[in-house]
Parts: C-alpha cells; sequence; structure tokens
C-alpha cells in the first residue's frame, strides 16, 4: 500500500524511469529529510540502524503512530547493518526462534513491494554441511525442527551436495562432507538498500530521522522515561525504543539498567570480483566458515566470533588465519584469490545466543538487543516486534518468549546448546 505521504508519481517504478529519463533526471527527490529536532515526540527510538527504522516505519504503518523519531549519533545504517554478510534465513532449531525468523523471512518476501525500494532479495539457498555422523543427526534434528513448524528445509546426501557444488573438496581428509541441510527460502539480500529502503518509507509517513544526534543520558522521572539527552539538546519522549546492537548495555546503563549481554567482534571479508562461482550461502560446519557470491562478483565470507569483549570494530589476525584456512580447507581455489576488503562489527551476544524484544523495569523504555550475530535476517520482523510492544505495551505471541525476563527465571532459549558462553555461541 503506497504511504500516506506518497504522491502516486514519487513511487519507484518503471513509468517513474521513463520520465525522469525524458525529463532529464530532474524530479528524483531526496530520499529522506534532515529535519530539526522537535522538542518533544510520541516515540523515540535509539538507534538508525535497519532495526530502528523498521520499527519506525512499522510505528507508522501498521500502527498509525506518526509523531516518531529516530536518533542516530552518526549517518544511518554505518553500524551493523551495514557491515554485515548480508544472510537471510529461518533454519534455526527452537520453536521461538523458528516462529520468529520465519516471520521475519515472510516479510521479507514482502518487503520490496511494501517498502516500494529494490533491497536486492535473492533466495539463492542456504546450505549448511556436515561432516561427521552426529553432525548428521543434528542437521536431521534441526530439519525437521524446521518442517514440524512449516519452514522449508531439505535434507542432501553427499551426491547431492557435489552435484551443486563441483568446486568443493568432498574428500578432505579432516573433514570430509557427507552432506548438508538446505533451506532453499534462504539467501542474501543488500544491507544498505535495507537501511534506505526502511528510512526512505518511514520519513514518507512522517518519521523524522535525526542523524548526528548521539544520546549520552536518558532522563527518567518517579520510574518513568521521559525523555533523551543528546548532542542536539533534549528531546522530550512519551516512549524510548533502543535499538543499537553491541552499543545496548551502555545505552541500558545510562537508564541504570545491567543486562545479561557482552559485546564481542565479528569479522568479514571480500575478495576481488570473479566470475559466477558460488551460487548460494555455504556453511561449512568443520570450522565456521561460511561464503556466498556478490552481485558484484566478491566473494564474502567470515566465520566465528573473535572470542574477546572490545568496541574496536577491526578484529585480531589469529581468526583472520583460522577463517582462510577454513575457506581452503573448504574451496581450496580461495588461496588464489585476494581479499579486497576487512573488517569487523560490535556484537550484542547474550548469555543464550537468542535476542530480545520487550518491555523494561522503567514504565516507557523498551528494548530490542541481543541479536548476537544474526539480526539482520531479523531486521523486518524485528521492527515489526517491537514496533508492536511498543504501541500495545505488551509484547506480540511472536517475541513473547524474547524478554530479558527470561534469564531471571532460567527459561533459556539456549539455540547452540552451549550454556552461558557468549563467545562460543
Ligand atoms: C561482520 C558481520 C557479519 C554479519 N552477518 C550477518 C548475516 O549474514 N546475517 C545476519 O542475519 N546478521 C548478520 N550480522 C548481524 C547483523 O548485522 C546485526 O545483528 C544487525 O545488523 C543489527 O541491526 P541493528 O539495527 O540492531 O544495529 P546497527 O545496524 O548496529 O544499528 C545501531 C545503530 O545505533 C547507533 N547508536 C549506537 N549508540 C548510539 C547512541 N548513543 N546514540 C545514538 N545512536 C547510537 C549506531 O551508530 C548504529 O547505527 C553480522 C554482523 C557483522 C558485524
Amino acid at each position: 500500500m503506497p504511504a500516506r505521504h506518497e504522491p502516486i508519481f514519487d513511487r519507484y517504478s518503471v513509468w517513474r524511469l521513463l520520465k525522469e529519463s525524458i525529463d532529464g533526471n530532474r524530479g528524483w527527490k531526496q530520499a529522506w529529510r534532515k529535519p530539526e529536532p522537535k522538542a518533544r515526540y510520541d516515540v523515540v527510538i535509539v538507534g538508525g540502524g535497519g532495526h530502528g527504522l523498521a520499527t519506525a516505519h512499522y510505528l507508522a504503518s501498521v500502527h498509525g503512530i506518526t509523531n516518531v523519531a529516530v536518533v542516530e549519533k552518526g549517518p544511518i545504517g554505518l553500524g551493523n547493518s551495514g557491515r554485515n554478510t548480508t544472510i537471510v534465513r529461518s533454519n534455526y532449531l527452537l520453536p521461538s526462534n523458528i516462529r520468529f525468523y520465519e516471520y521475519s523471512l515472510r516479510l521479507w518476501e514482502g518487503l520490496e513491494r511494501e517498502l516500494n525500494y529494490n533491497v536486492m532479495m535473492s533466495q539463492r539457498g542456504q546450505l549448511s554441511l556436515f561432516h561427521s555422523a552426529s553432525e548428521r543427526d543434528a542437521a536431521v534434528r534441526r530439519g525437521n525442527s524446521m518442517l514440524i513448524q512449516g519452514v522449508d528445509a531439505v535434507l542432501l546426501d553427499r551426491e547431492a551436495v557435489r552435484a551443486m557444488l563441483p568446486f568443493i573438496a568432498m574428500d578432505n581428509p579432516m573433514f570430509p562432507i557427507l552432506g548438508g541441510l538446505l533451506q532453499p527460502r534462504g539467501g542474501t539480500a543488500r544491507h544498505d538498500a535495507v537501511v534506505w529502503g526502511f528510512a526512505r518509507a518511514a520519513n514518507r509517513r512522517g518519521v523524522d530521522i535525526l542523524e548526528h544526534c548521539e544520546v549520552t543520558g536518558i532522563r527518567c522521572e518517579s520510574g518513568r522515561v521521559v525523555g533523551l539527552e543528546t548532542t542536539r539538546g533534549f528531546i522530550g519522549a512519551g516512549k524510548v525504543g533502543i535499538a543499537v546492537a553491541g552499543n545496548t548495555s551502555q545505552l541500558a546503563a545510562m537508564a541504570g539498567l545491567r543486562l545479561p549481554i557482552e559485546t564481542h567482534l565479528l569479522q568479514a571479508f571480500v575478495s576481488e570480483a570473479i566470475k559466477p562461482l558460488i551460487g548460494c550461502v555455504i556453511n561449512f560446519g568443520a570450522g565456521h566458515f561460511y561464503i556466498s557470491q556478490s552481485d558484484k562478483g566478491g566473494l564474502v565470507f567470515g566465520g566465528a566470533l573473535d572470542g574477546y569483549n572490545s568496541y574496536s570494530q577491526h578484529g585480531n589476525l589469529p581468526l583472520v588465519e583460522h577463517l582462510m584456512s577454513a575457506g581452503v580447507s573448504m574451496v581450496p581455489a580461495l588461496s588464489r584469490l585476494r581479499v579486497l576488503r576487512q573488517w569487523a562489527g560490535m556484537m550484542d551476544m547474550t548469555m543464550d545466543g537468542s535476542p530480545f524484544i520487550c518491555r523494561t523495569s522503567i514504565e516507557g523504555l523498551y528494548l530490542n538487543g541481543g541479536w548476537c550475530y544474526g539480526g539482520f535476517k531479523a531486521t523486518p520482523g524485528a521492527g515489526w516486534c517491537f514496533a508492536y510492544t511498543i504501541a500495545k505495551n505488551e509484547p506480540h505471541p511472536l517475541n513473547a518468549d524474547l524478554t530479558i525476563d527470561r534469564f531471571f527465571e532460567g527459561r533459556m532459549i539456549d539455540e547452540a546448546g552451549v550454556g552461558p558462553k557468549p563467545w562460543a555461541q
């Protein structure tokens, strides 16, 4: 449905392209305004990543709440939303996670139409390889768990993997590939476009996007939030939603909250561009390495966390070495490629590896965090559920289990089965 504020001729379409090409491209408008902060908003969302902007969009489009601001300390989309490896999937094991991520994947499937923006959603399939009988059992269990929840999952044997990925080292003596679990609807989307699409759609419904506006304090009176201290002055707020990924503990501390989160680094890499080689997303089961190919031809890959707490956004060299050796074990031809770029992002790791979208003990203050290294795929679902939780002051059934209270109630959603070890999730 077109946004209320959107004249039909402002929509992106083939007709619009035609019109602009005839008119000398003079009619394109700024995708979002650069307003001055108002004195007060009904809702202020902290964090102009995909999650914050999606929340603002759904507050306006689903709940009719348009007196909303998104405050972002830099330009939008330069946090984890602009640093990730763009994988979307819903192949989780535990019911609370599967339900939530599958809902998010369904939103992804209609997102371009919803936002009137090309987010380059590509459902090319996501394949997780297994290398031993016990890994096969785990894959079968996961696949069955997905099928029970109505999610697509296909178990591939060795020959099916070989036919799909002829360049892969099937008979590596340490990590022979025995098969894989495929989610055909998994794939990738263009991360920057997702941020820009949500920003444009939210802006068109009247949301103010306030860039270069860092939150430095959260003002509370008599147990309820009343506004935010920012580098652009005090901004009053009826409700405040925090969606700042790796900075979640710092923002929560401003309101006197201590969270079961640690901030860890996750690195990613892009190679020089080559002709099409990898037609799906591949997860190497033996060494936490995953890889896909971008539309520009570069191979995009990453793996495990660096393993210690940091806010540095650089990443350490031992992990680079580990990832390169895992990658070359799986696809020996990778050794002939040059890496063009490497970077890291700050991951908000919870003690059970699952996220939270919930109220807090402070009235009017809400939290969206704990996405670990998997929050890009959650972007539309998290925005949708967070908007619902803020608007109704209660969680939607989809995020009812995803509260921080679970850590006090001993009700973990331990997806990886490794216990309270964020660096091992
Ligand atoms: C290398 C890497 C690879 C990844 N790969 C994947 C993947 O393939 N698939 C997947 O699903 N997930 C992946 N992730 C995880 C995913 O990127 C994140 O979980 C997700 O993008 C989080 O989105 P967000 O909007 O919550 O956070 P961000 O995009 O980080 O947005 C938070 C924003 O808050 C702002 N902020 C912080 N403090 C303040 C303040 N005091 N005042 C105002 N603003 C503030 C920041 O500047 C930032 O822009 C990856 C992450 C990394 C780093």
